[in-house]
Formats: C-alpha cells, structure tokens, sequence
C-alpha cells in the first residue's frame, strides 16, 4: 500500500480517514489493529483534553492511585485467578519481555517458548522470543534471547499434513518433545497469541489450549497469553483467553487499550506473580498519565453494558459476509476465519498455493480503486489479507467494507 507516498491524511472519525483534499476513506483494520474504538472516539477525546489541561506526566512514584483505577477496570473481566497487574509500560514488545521477565524470575528458569510465525514485539528481545524468523534476518549478530519455536497449530494447512478432524495433535507431541529434549533443559515460559496475528490471523482449535495448559502445568511453566491484538473486546469477549478459556498465568495488553491510538501497554496476573521490584521493570513514559486517561475512558467504553454484546453480533454479520466469499472466489480465497471483529483472508493462487502477491495486490487495489484500507503481513508469511475495522464501527459500514473488497475480487 503506497499511503505514505500518495495520501497525507488530516482528519478521522469513526472509522473515516479524511486527507487533505477532501477524499474519504473506510479504514478496514482500525490503524495498526490498535484503534480499538476508532478514530478520535468523543468521550476519549474529552478526557484526554480535560488531562492535558491538568496534568499531562508525573513521576510514576505517584501515578499509582490513576494505575489502580485502570487495572480495577481491566481485572473485573480477567479469567481465572487474574488479579493483578503492572502498569509501567508504553507498548506490547516491553509488556511482553516484561511477562517473560516474571516468568524467569518465579520460576528462576530461562528458556522461552513460542510458535512458528508469532510475532512478540520489535525489541531485539521480542524479536528474538517471536517465531517469524524472517524480521531477524538482517541482524546475524545480535543477540537473541534463549528461545524455542515450535510448530504452529495451523488446522487449514496443518504442519503435519493432518486431517484437522482426525488429528493425533502431533503439534502439542512436538511442543512436548521439544520441553524434553530441546533447549538449555530449562523453561520459563510459553508464550502465545490466542490468535496469531501478525502471523495470518491463525485460531488455534480448543483442544491445542486445554492440552497447552497441562504440558505448561506438568512443565512447571508459566503461560502467557499475547492479547496485544486480541484484548479489549476484538474477539467480542474482553480477552480471547475467556473465548478460547486458555487459562493463562499472565496476560499482556497494549493497542487496543489506547482507545483512540494512545500509547499504553498492561501486563495482568495472577497476584503470586507479582514479584517485580519497580527498579525492575519500569520506563519514564510507562504509566504516563495521558496514557492512563486514554486507558481508562477506553475501558469505561468497553466494559460498558451491551458493548460487548453488539461487537459480537457485528463480528456475525462480518463473519456471514466474508465467509460466503471463499466459496463464490474459490480460485483466490482459500479460507475465511476469524472471530469477533478480527478476520482474515487467505489468498491463494488457482491451485490452492498461498499468493502474497495476490494478497499484496488485493490490498492496493482497495486502496486505489475504492478508499478501503486494508492490511496484510507484507513480507514472510504475506498472504492473509485482514479485516478489522473498530470494534464501533457500524453494521451498515461492515456492509460498506466488504461491498467495496468484493468489488475488487470481482476484477
Ligand atoms: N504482540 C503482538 C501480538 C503484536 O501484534 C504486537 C504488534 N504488532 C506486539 C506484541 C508488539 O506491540 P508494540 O508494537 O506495541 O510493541
């Protein structure tokens, strides 16, 4: 998509861009995935602007009475034993070394375990602990964190060639041979997008969880659930974990929390994993106090009665409208899947093969030709074209969206 050449956008609402000529667009992936509440959400707005007239940073020494207010509002829809949380982070590469960072430290392990294709954050670290291999590859001599990766519960192209109805799991049989013999012999932690983003819009199947949760239970290993991209109600539910019921230890949080774009990050868990000193673990901007306002007027929204609900009933009517799509494109759409307002294409070329050119060409042509933003994985694992407009967008504007996208599947 060549937006950054062409197009100087100055104005959003809802899901509308707006450059400067006048022309509108329909942003179909909420920014980066992160508008959670769409573009200059009213009461997020008014919020911010009253803190910035007061208060905009002050030492985190004192930002804990603001800190407490955000995390009541995130651990009142925490699954299973999630009580606590930390807030000293500014976005979800350093929330998630920060999980690892518990992990290593309660458990006084090392190693760190993740899937093929997950994608962790752009630290060096978070690089190095994710499974896209691909982002590392022009830095052959950094330093990568001890981290193990494991084939990806990928059901509609399954590493093993499995039938997805009659599968052995011979993904969670590699995971498991891999805590017994891989590695340095010690392992912290696993780490796991309950849908893997970055890497196509992947959704592990119930069982891959439930069999997760007891290698990580037999392992001693602390589970960590990525919801940078899943969390605050993109799959419909506050956290994927609670869809998926993964049980994880710890949750990590970043992009959606900022409502409208602000930088925020959150890290929750179980309160017998509160061990950081804030020495530790902390960064100058990290619970800044704009980000806390953004956070907590954001959480008000979401966890206000019905919102949920409504993302889930528009996460319906997406899904009844792009599913059709594989179907009536077979010679292009391998699979449509998703959940909530968090779908993805996959694009294949007339033999089934994945195309991220195709991919690559559809989400220019959208651009071009009908003002519609949407959003691939442009290099390594490129051909899933994503879907995933504000969790406030409106059912006509679904419409909208996938009128304009099969517009382009039809040339
Ligand atoms: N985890 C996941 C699942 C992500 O998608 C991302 C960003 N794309 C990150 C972590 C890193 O977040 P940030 O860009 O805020 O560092």
């Amino acid at each position: 998509m060549s937006t950054t050449t062409e197009s100087r956008f100055s104005m959003g609402q809802g899901i509308r861009l707006i450059d400067d000529a006048g022309n509108e667009y329909l942003d179909g992936v909420s920014g980066t995935f992160n508008l959670s509440l769409g573009y200059n959400h009213p009461y997020v707005v008014e919020k911010i602007q009253e803190q910035v007239g007061n208060l905009t940073h002050m030492s985190s020494s004192f930002t804990e009475p603001y800190v407490e207010e955000v995390l009541s509002l995130l651990l009142e829809e925490a699954p299973n034993g999630i009580d606590a949380g930390w807030m000293r982070d500014i976005t979800g590469s350093t929330a998630n070394e920060c999980a690892t960072k518990i992990a290593q430290k309660y458990t006084g392990e090392r190693d760190i375990v993740s899937l093929y294709y997950s994608h962790h954050g752009q630290t060096q670290f978070a690089t190095g602990i994710s499974g896209n291999a691909f982002r590392r590859k022009g830095f052959p001599n950094s330093t990568v964190p001890n981290s193990l990766h494991v084939p990806v519960p990928y059901c509609y192209r399954c590493p093993f060639q499995s039938d997805p109805d009659h599968c052995a799991m011979q993904c969670i049989e590699a995971l498991s041979d891999q805590l017994e013999f891989g590695g340095s012999g010690s392992t912290a932690c696993m780490i796991i997008e309950p849908i893997l983003g970055n890497g196509g819009n992947i959704i592990p199947p119930m069982e891959y969880f439930k069999q997760l949760r007891k290698l990580c239970d037999e392992h001693n290993m602390i589970l960590i659930a990525d919801e940078v991209q899943t969390g605050i109600g993109r799959t419909g539910y506050m956290y994927a974990s609670t869809l998926f019921d993964i049980k994880p230890d710890i949750i990590t949080l970043a992009k959606g929390l900022g409502g409208i774009g602000v930088p925020v990050a959150a890290v929750l868990m179980q309160s017998r994993l509160n061990i950081l000193e804030k020495h530790e673990h902390s960064f100058t901007s990290g619970s800044n106090m704009i980000s806390l306002t953004a956070a907590r007027s954001t959480m008000e929204v979401v966890s206000a009665p019905g919102f949920l609900e409504s993302v889930r009933s528009k996460g319906e009517l997406l899904g009844n409208l792009l599913s059709p799509l594989a179907e009536l494109y077979p010679d292009t759409i391998g699979e449509a899947r998703g959940v909530g307002l968090m779908w993805g294409l996959e694009i294949v070329d007339a033999d089934g093969a994945p195309d991220s050119r195709k991919a690559n060409a559809i989400i220019d042509m959208a651009f071009r030709d009908e003002n519609l933003i949407l959003r691939g994985s442009r290099y390594g694992f490129g051909n899933v074209v994503k879907v995933r407009p504000s969790l406030t967008v409106t059912e006509d504007e679904i419409v909208e969206i996938v009128g304009r996208l099969e517009r382009i599947l039809q040339k």
